[in-house]
């Protein structure tokens, strides 16, 4: 049965790659009407297979490159297409990085409403990486049987909860492959179950992997499917270089954290517990099984006007399995510091860094500032900034648990706060209508907006400049190099 425009399921077709989505498939046309090809890069030849029609638009499958794209590279990693973890991993790294800028001006044109001759004037070049691979400090790998019956790390196939085995991944840190290494032995070894989702039996149900880029320190968490024979006080013998603690949740537990504490730079091995028929990963309950209950890292303030040099000072975080933290500390630096040198602050100013997490921004901020207020919805995220803020003998820095939306109006009318800077970081959705609304009334100097989704920062920045404002910088960073995403940050003032 013939559909939209006259094309159908499983027709073979032959484009031209001649744009993006802001998804990363390539867009060929035939006639004018637009076709979606997962994988293709732009500036391909290929052959594609039609899989769904729509009325103004299909989507096909990318069945063969007559003449390659110019754009086009061999890709890193052999299971790019079927992760869907690197969207572009087959585009060269220059031409990523362009298709993020313009991902960035597009929404700003089209969402903000701002001309392209005021966008070209005010956006700076992207901030790229040097090298655009192992940047992750984070990396949580699912655990199961294959059908020999060994256990498996790797990631989940499509949008199945099928495993396919790779432990290699090109983004994570390098001793990743050999933690999992370690760990999938001792599981054959000594016959620990992995979980089986469909029946919810087995015990290893995921591995958490962290590390603090600066200190070399790594975490290992192990997520697990039985609440296990801990009390806390467990025996505390000495094993490798740590102390064993908490009592046992593994079967044979020590040979693990042994095995694991030769790994140079292993800090910490702790157990998840998750009983729950569930996709969230992490369990509530966290054991140290080895070693500290935390890794630390360490971001450096970097001099924006000097190629980011090493202006030789920074701020430590204690991360714990539960905590937030950015995934990519050398961009986070860069960003960090542009939204510090965008602030101009003097040592005078009242500071506002809204969606603030573990305070990460705000004590960024708060070396330059008069006093620096915080505000964050996870209540554990406060906590873990507090003690930030202490151990970084940081003592103008407050923060405040609660929705930014609510929390900022109540401050403001109720206790009249000023401020004179106000930092934003929302998630994807963007901040809340009545948070904008007393940014305006507030009427600090400079806003700065940093945002992980520039289709909602374009809609913001429109109403603030309805407000009063003017974009005055802005500039992407990327964060998440091999994917669609990318960090904005920009500057506004009165
Ligand atoms: N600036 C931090 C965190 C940014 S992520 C950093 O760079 O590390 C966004 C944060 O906003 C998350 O920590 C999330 O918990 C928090 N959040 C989400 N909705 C919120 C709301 N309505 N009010 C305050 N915080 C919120």
């Amino acid at each position: 049965m013939k559909q939209s425009a006259g094309y159908e399921k499983n027709q073979v077709l032959t484009v031209e790659i001649i744009d993006i989505t802001s998804e990363g498939e390539g867009i060929g046309k035939v006639d004018g009407f637009p076709f979606f090809v997962k994988d293709a890069v732009i500036g391909d030849q290929a052959q594609i297979r039609v899989t769904r029609v729509k009325k103004n638009y299909a989507y096909a499958r990318l069945e063969k490159v007559y003449v390659p794209s110019p754009f086009r590279v061999d890709a890193k990693c052999m299971f790019h297409k079927q992760c869907g973890g690197c969207q572009i991993q087959a585009m060269d790294y220059g031409r990523q990085l362009e298709f993020k800028e313009r991902k960035v001006r597009n929404n700003l044109i089209r969402i903000g409403g701002f001309s392209p001759e005021y966008i070209d004037q005010i956006m700076e070049p992207i901030v790229g990486m040097e090298e655009p691979f192992y940047y992750r400090n984070k990396a949580q790998y699912p655990i199961g049987m294959n059908k020999e019956g060994n256990p498996v790390a790797g990631f989940y196939a499509g949008r199945t909860h099928d495993i396919i085995a790779n432990t290699d991944c090109c983004l994570g840190a390098a001793e990743n492959k050999e933690i999992l290494r370690v760990i999938l032995s001792y599981m054959k070894d000594y016959h620990v179950s992995a979980y089986d989702e469909t029946r919810g039996e087995g015990l290893i149900r995921h591995v958490l992997i962290r590390k603090g880029f600066t200190s070399g320190e790594i975490m290992v968490c192990l997520v697990i499917n039985d609440k296990g024979h801990g009390d806390g006080k467990g025996a505390r013998r000495g094993v490798g270089k740590g102390v064993a603690k908490g009592g046992a949740y593994l079967p044979s537990q020590e040979k693990l954290t042994q095995a694991l504490a030769m790994i140079q730079g292993m800090t910490s091995v702790s157990v998840s517990i998750n009983t729950d028929q569930t996709n969230v990963i992490m369990g509530k309950e966290i054991h140290t099984i080895w070693g500290k209950d935390v890794i630390r890292d360490t971001i450096h303030v970097r001099d924006v006007e000097n190629d980011f040099a090493d202006f030789g000072r920074g701020i430590t975080f204690a991360i714990s399995p539960l905590s937030f933290y950015q995934v990519n500390p050398v961009q986070t630096e860069k960003l960090y510091s542009l939204a510090l040198s965008y602030a101009g602050l003097t040592g005078k100013e009242t500071v506002w860094d809204l969606y603030c997490g573990i305070g990460t921004i705000s004590l960024f901020l708060a070396e330059d500032a008069r006093q620096v207020y915080g505000v964050e919805i996870v209540s554990q995220a406060v906590e873990d900034a507090r003690e930030n803020a202490a151990s970084n003998r940081i003592r103008n820095a407050q923060f405040l648990v609660g929705k930014a939306e609510e929390v900022l109006p109540e401050k403001f009318e109720k206790e009249g706060i000023a401020a004179d800077v106000i930092v934003v970081d929302p998630p994807r959705k963007g901040c809340d209508g009545a948070c904008l609304e007393t940014m305006i009334k507030m009427a600090p100097d400079r806003i700065i907006y940093v945002s992980c989704d520039s289709a909602t920062l374009a809609r913001d920045l429109r109403v603030l400049c309805d407000g009063g404002y003017e974009v005055k910088r802005c500039r992407a960073v990327d964060m998440f190099p091999m994917t669609v995403h990318v960090e904005t940050v920009c500057l506004m003032s009165r």
